[in-house]
Order: C-alpha cells, then structure tokens, then sequence
C-alpha cells in the first residue's frame, strides 16, 4: 500500500509500556537471601541429554538448575503440585516483565489463578543483558521445541523434540498415557537460550548460549511445585534444534529447603482477586 503523507509521523510516536510494573507485588529478596543462607539440599535429578525429568518442589524451598557438562539449554514447565490446571503462564510473565527472565522477575501463572508460581534469586548470566542483536537469556517468547512444526516446516518424524520429552517425563511421574499428559505440556521458560527477534525482520532467532558448565538459573518456589525440565536436543542452540545433530548435554536440577522458621510468617500468595463474574 502507498504511504499515508503523515507515515512519518504516526511512526515516530514514542511507545507506551503495557504493564508499567510499579504496582506489581515486590518479592522480599532480603527474606528469601536470609532463608537460602541456611537451607539444606534435600534433592537432586538429572534431565539427561534430549531426555526431560520430573522434580518437586515444596512451597517456600529453592531449585537451581545448573550447567553441567556442556553448554546446553533447557525447557521448564511449573505446575501446581496440587491442581495440576495452575500451569506457568509465559505470554503474561513475558507481558509483565519482558522477553526475558531474570533475578527478582516470576514465573506467573495461568487465568484464574495469576500469581507467582516461582522467582528467580539467582541467575550467573545476568551480566550478559541485551547483546548487539537483541539477544539475551531466558526467554519467555519461545514456545518448545516440538515435532509438529518439524512435520509442517521439513516433513519430519522426530521424537526427542522438548515437547516430546516433557509429554514423556509427565507421563511417567504422573502414570498417565502420552495422550493424557501430552494437553499438560505448556509453554516453557528456555533456561539459559539466548534469544531475540530479528530487527528487519521481526522473526525469532537464537543463537549460542553463553552458558557455561557451573552456570546456574535458581528460583523459590512460591507455591507446590511439580516441574519438568528438558534438555533441548538442540544442545547450546547454535545451529539447528528438532535434531539429533547438535552436541547435547544433561542439565541438573537440586532442591534446596530453608530451615525450619527461616521464612517467618511467609505464605503462599493468594490466588488473583478478580471475582469471575465477568460482567454477568
Ligand atoms: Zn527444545
């Protein structure tokens, strides 16, 4: 289409921030720093390469995923341990706090519950920022690796895609069939993926991680938590994903607990205040 004679001028209007975030509830990091002083590991396991693994997490304990052998890059899912429908929401965390996570920033969950599932503490890459391309960790704008849009783009029949994996570590901690614990799966935090949108061309990309073994992402749980973390067949996400092509590496999780009294009077948040009458 021709431009409009004022195209100029409707493009140079300043942009607005959606969710100024003044008024969103502040973590007490000085509450959770003191408690994470004197907590104890109570758990380790290990998503192994292109494989995922289930962890649980009680409210008021830690989990830190680390880098272990290699650069390598993982795709969380959070769920109420409890209600298995309370689910991370990434579309809103990302509208909240931007297209990456990092410390004091929450991992939010999903209508009607909205509220923080897990914060992070702690993140050894968060001197890495906004590179010269837009890029930077953790994103809440990917979805998950997954074999359907492998079948659409390339025809593929590919079985170790973070979908695929999480759809098989749900599925066995929970004993259920694929087809049951595959709706479970939801959009992911990408631990340690360095991402961004093209500035020409607004398409996603990713680039290699600049994780290395000993580098670590740690979140609170702010409720009960049943996780699942994947190790992204695409290795450090230099080259291609939904292949058994790329160098891949395990990633491990441990769960720490503060000890007893070291959250005070600290509770679970309450569900979101919004009454659901939604206008009736
Ligand atoms: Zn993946």
């Amino acid at each position: 289409m021709p431009e409009p004679t004022d195209a100029d001028v409707r493009r140079a209007v300043k942009p607005v921030v959606c969710y100024p975030n003044e008024t969103l509830p502040v973590p007490d990091m000085d509450l959770y720093r003191t408690a994470r002083d004197g907590a104890e590991k109570v758990g380790e396991v290990i998503a192994p390469p292109r494989e995922a693994a289930c962890f649980r997490v009680a409210a008021g304990q830690f989990f830190r995923i680390t880098s272990v052998d290699g650069p390598q890059v993982g795709d969380l899912n959070l769920w109420n341990a409890n209600d298995l429908g309370e689910r991370f929401y990434s579309g809103k965390s990302r509208a909240l706090h931007g297209t990456h996570l990092t410390t004091g920033e929450r991992m939010w969950s999903s209508f009607p519950y909205l509220r923080p599932m897990a914060t992070i503490v702690e993140d050894t890459l968060d001197w890495y920022g906004i590179d010269q391309y837009g890029g930077s960790v953790h994103d809440v704008i990917g979805t998950r690796c997954d074999p359907y849009t492998g079948n659409l783009l390339a025809g593929s029949q590919y079985h170790h895609c973070c979908h695929s994996n999480l759809t098989r570590a749900v599925a066995d901690e929970l004993e259920m069939s694929l087809e049951e614990a595959e709706p479970l799966v939801h959009d992911v935090l990408n631990v340690f993926m360095c991402t961004g949108f093209t500035r020409d061309t607004g398409q996603y990309f990713m680039k290699a991680s600049p994780v290395r073994p000993g580098d670590y992402l740690e979140l609170f749980a702010e409720v009960d938590l049943l996780g699942a973390l994947s190790a992204c067949p695409g290795g450090d996400c230099s080259a291609e994903h939904s292949s058994d092509a790329a160098a891949c590496y395990p990633l491990k999780v441990e769960v720490f607990a503060p000890a007893e009294g070291a959250l005070g009077d600290w509770a679970s948040p309450p569900v979101n205040g919004y009454d659901r009458t939604h206008g009736r």
